[in-house]
């Protein structure tokens, strides 16, 4: 999953990599707003317009998928102590890997649940969306970035 092909920077004091992979994903984010969304919700714009803005938001996805996995990672390594190995962005989302096991459920459900929070309130634009909803929504990326998949990494 993590092959050799990941570009690694220090965020945070976190040793934070993103796949080659994650640029699918910001690809398909920036032409699916740049050349439905966007123009459906705000006709009568130019091409590049509607790309500058597109690209924009694919920025800030970006951004706010690396905010919830460091959400995670200093939960971690704040409340319950446990080093945090790194974090990968990739294909489908972000990996926080930790060394060993959070030692309480309550460690593992602050952990976990540190992320979908963060996401939920540094995300005015996932924010607008739930609350123009009356329904409440699932769970939102936690399938895919969960601390459960963190813990039992591909470290091993
Ligand atoms: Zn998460």
């Amino acid at each position: 999953m993590h092959g050799s092909r990941t570009t690694k920077f220090a965020i945070g004091g976190f040793r934070v990599g993103f796949d080659w992979s994650v640029l699918i994903v910001l690809g398909l984010v920036a032409w699916s707003l740049a050349s439905q969304v966007l123009p459906g919700g705000f006709p009568g714009q130019s091409t590049q317009a509607y790309w500058i803005a597109a690209l924009a938001a694919a920025g800030l996805f970006l951004a706010s998928l690396v905010m919830h996995e460091l959400s995670h990672a200093v939960a971690a390594k704040r409340v319950a102590g446990v080093e945090v190995e790194d974090i990968t962005f990739w294909l489908f989302g972000g990996v926080a890997r930790i060394r060993g096991e959070l030692p309480t459920p309550r460690q593992q459900l602050l952990v976990a649940g540190i992320g979908p929070l963060t996401s939920l309130t540094t995300s005015p634009f996932i924010t607008l969306w739930m609350a123009n909803r009356k329904k409440s929504a699932g769970p939102m990326r936690s399938s895919t970035v969960g601390r459960g998949r963190s813990a039992r990494g591909c470290n091993r």
